[in-house]
């Protein structure tokens, strides 16, 4: 057994049976359902609606989402283990971990009673699927400089502005859109909605043609004047900004997880190509050089999956901090990023083609360094959490 390949649960202390079980569910599941059919995907830019459902089906969507609203109930053990065995497998068109990992949560944790029964079972079931809505054309980074407005309305609030770069957003039934509701008071007038894709004055814009993840669709989205009930809202008023801190954590936890996955499925096929293909009478595998690079590969990535199974123990605590989550995304989407380059090089000019995996694998990983939080906003973090710690101001 190669020491980086996939470690099996009783080599991971944090995972339990239970979770091997699991992963065998995924894998089959993404063998079956989604690798035969993914560069078709990739021509068409999206997944079609009905692999949702059959995913749903399977129990592989909001895996932690409570048995009352038709979840598993389980803890988080179950979204890394479906998470990484679909990126090992290097098909990211699907985005079923944001939509179970990152917009379900909100619903869960902040929405009324009404907006739990009736999205959470279709978020299960795959019969709905979510996305939440952040980004504007002149705002990602900066958050508080949103222009998307919501005013009060009657009974509810209308909601006005443009969003982009919205995953899932030619999909989504269900969108969680950061809107400003009080635009003096900066990040504390910020608030969360729950909007239906249904509503009037809501439109999707084109999907967005991106270098990497081609089955996935990525889009702008207009809000013009839509209607929403005040149960629409999330949470209380003005306090968006503080759900968005204490939700964002598990989102760059999650990309930290499918970076080492990616890294650990392009390495696996990358050994195998290197033993099969041959230069100067000997395998590619066989120079002392390349066994250089897959020793550095494999030894930082044994180190990524031994931090994910740090903070993995860190969340079953309930104490995976803001600044570990940045940390894990920072070290692990830059080491993705090193062994996905190596791993093309070995490959060669094949390494350049799309229709080896390795070239997709590459353009793929670049966008976890950016999305969920730049890591340029995450070394932000990091480092305002170390000065608070010792009494600074952290800028
Ligand atoms: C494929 C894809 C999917 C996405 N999915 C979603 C989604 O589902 N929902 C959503 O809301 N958004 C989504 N995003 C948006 C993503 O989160 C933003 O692109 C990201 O947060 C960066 O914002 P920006 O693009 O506006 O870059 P900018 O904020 O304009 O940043 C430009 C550069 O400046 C740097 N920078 C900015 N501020 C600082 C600072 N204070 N210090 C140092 N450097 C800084 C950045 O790191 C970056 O390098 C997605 C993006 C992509 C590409």
């Amino acid at each position: 057994m190669i020491a980086t390949l996939p470690a099996s649960e009783e080599e991971r202390p944090p995972f339990r049976e239970q979770d091997a079980l699991f992963r065998r569910v995924v894998r089959r599941f993404v063998e079956t359902e989604i690798v035969p059919h993914h560069a078709q995907w990739e021509e068409e830019g999206c997944v079609p609606r009905s692999l949702w459902r059959k995913a749903g089906e399977a129990g592989l969507l909001c895996t932690t989402i409570p048995e009352a609203y038709g979840g598993a109930g389980d803890d988080i053990r179950s979204a890394v283990v479906a998470l990484e065995e679909q990126a090992r497998a290097g098909v990211t068109g699907p985005s079923f971990s944001l939509h179970s990992n990152i917009v379900a949560p909100y619903l869960l944790h902040y929405g009324s009673d009404g907006i739990k029964r009736t999205w959470l079972p279709r978020f299960v079931d795959g019969s709905a699927i979510g996305a939440i809505a952040m980004t504007e054309p002149r705002a990602g980074s900066d958050l508080a400089g949103i222009e998307t407005r919501a005013v009060r309305d009657g009974a509810g609030y209308r909601i006005t502005g443009n969003k982009t770069f919205v995953s899932n957003g030619q999909l989504a039934d269900a969108i969680v859109v950061v809107a400003k509701t009080d635009a003096a008071r900066g990040a504390h007038g910020i608030s969360l909605f729950l909007v239906d894709a249904a509503a009037a004055g809501f439109a999707r814009g084109k999907n967005l043609d991106k270098i990497g993840m081609h089955a996935q669709d990525t889009s702008e989205l207009f809000l013009d004047g839509v209607f929403v009930e005040e149960s629409a809202l999330l949470g209380e008023l003005g306090r968006g900004f503080e759900y968005l801190m204490a939700e964002l954590p598990q989102e760059r936890f999650m990309i930290a997880v499918a970076a080492v996955a990616a890294a650990e499925g392009c390495f696996a096929q990358t050994l195998a190509y290197v033993g099969e293909r041959s230069a100067f009478g000997k395998r590619v595998a066989d120079f002392q050089h390349t066994r250089f690079v897959l020793a550095d590969a494999a030894t930082e990535i044994e180190l990524g999956r031994t931090f994910i199974d740090a903070c993995v123990v860190r969340h079953l605590a309930g104490n995976l901090t803001a600044e570990r989550a940045a940390m894990a995304k920072v070290w692990c989407t830059e080491m993705e990023g090193r062994v996905v380059d190596a791993c093309l090089q070995l490959h060669g000019g094949y390494g350049y083609m799309r229709e080896y995996p390795v070239a997709r694998a590459y353009v793929d990983a670049r966008v976890k360094r950016i999305y969920g939080g730049s890591n340029e906003i995450m070394r932000e973090v990091i480092g305002r959490g170390l000065l608070s710690r010792r009494g600074g101001n952290g800028g």
